[in-house]
């Protein structure tokens, strides 16, 4: 039925509006069965370092294969996840698959060390356990907290202050490093940057996008890298998809770089003839994109 709209014009039936609703009830339950059958996977991106071009980590990033709807991307997810708490599980099974991940390519390749890097959301935080969380997994992988490197944004740091700066103490005396993800497209004020135990910044892909342009949008990237040397932190440049986006961010003093250009996130397998080259693993087109 049709009810009054506050300006008196009848609202009407939208049946797209009603469409939605049922797509997002569907992917709501399927998303809960796809948890509870752990169909959910995750796939690697590889971490560079400008200088050398080596891999020194992955970026874990989840994968859900949807029966019908075929690869759901995450950014039509992972909202459904966060606002119907299946966040928790969610990122559990994440977490854990990645420490093991990691786990098992530290004993293809001790040399290797590389790091892990896991996006967390701000309800993850939130929650009293998930330091325990973190504990209980890194145990049971047997993954060396220094290598795991949590992921989260800006946002973060700026709500709720006070216990996620709890939160990220008790992570950092773990040995557990922390990056600030899409950086610069949030909140302006950098004060929080001295008050949290912040190891990383990662330099977000907006930014990446308009290098070599004008020197204005270097200037940009530019002072993101020199503020990380000044607070002494790492700086990883997100989105590499042009050759030449490297020799900018070399020049302007950036240390580490992801992005297609690289590699694009794949599954494991596809990734461990890298980390231990004597291993068979043809896959042509990865770093090759
Ligand atoms: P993010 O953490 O900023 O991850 C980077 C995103 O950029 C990924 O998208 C990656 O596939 C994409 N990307 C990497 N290189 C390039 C490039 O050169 N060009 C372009 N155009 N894109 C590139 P993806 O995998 O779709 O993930 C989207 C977002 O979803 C992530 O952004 C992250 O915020 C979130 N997410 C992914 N996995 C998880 C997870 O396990 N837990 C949580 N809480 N969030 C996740
Ligand atoms: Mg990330
Ligand atoms: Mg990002
Ligand atoms: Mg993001």
């Amino acid at each position: 039925q049709a009810k009054e709209r506050r300006d008196g014009r009848p609202a009407r039936y939208d049946p797209s509006l009603h469409h939605d609703l049922l797509e997002r009830v569907a992917l709501e339950s399927d998303l809960r069965r796809a948890l509870v059958d752990q169909e959910l996977e995750v796939h690697y991106q590889p971490t560079i370092v400008l200088e050398s071009g080596a891999m020194v980590g992955v970026e874990a990033l989840v994968r859900w294969p949807h029966p019908e709807r075929g690869m759901v991307r995450p950014d039509l997810f992972i909202p459904i996840a966060e606002q119907t708490g299946m966040i928790h599980e969610l990122g559990r099974q994440v977490l854990r698959r990645a420490c093991a991940q990691g786990q098992e390519w530290a004993q293809l390749s001790p040399q290797t060390a590389l790091t892990v890097a896991v996006n967390v959301s701000a309800k993850q935080l939130q929650r009293r356990d998930f330091v325990d969380e973190v504990r209980e997994v890194l145990l049971e992988s047997g993954f060396p907290a220094e290598r795991l490197v949590l992921e989260m944004t800006e946002s973060v740091l700026v709500h709720d202050a006070e216990a996620t700066l709890d939160t990220l103490q008790a992570l950092k005396a773990m040995g557990v490093r922390i990056a600030i993800d899409d950086f610069g497209t949030g909140y302006s004020s950098l004060s929080y940057l001295h008050r949290f135990p912040v190891d990383i910044l990662k330099i977000d892909r907006s930014f990446v996008e308009r290098l070599s342009g004008t020197e204005d949008e270097d200037n940009l990237v530019e002072s993101i890298v020199q503020l990380g040397h000044t607070l002494r932190l790492e700086t990883i440049a997100e989105g590499i998809e042009e050759a030449d986006q490297i020799e900018a961010l070399r020049r302007l003093g950036c240390q580490m770089a992801q992005g297609y250009h690289f590699g694009r996130p794949v599954p494991a397998q596809d990734l461990s003839h890298l980390i231990a080259p004597s291993l068979p693993q043809p896959s042509p087109e990865l770093l090759h994109p």
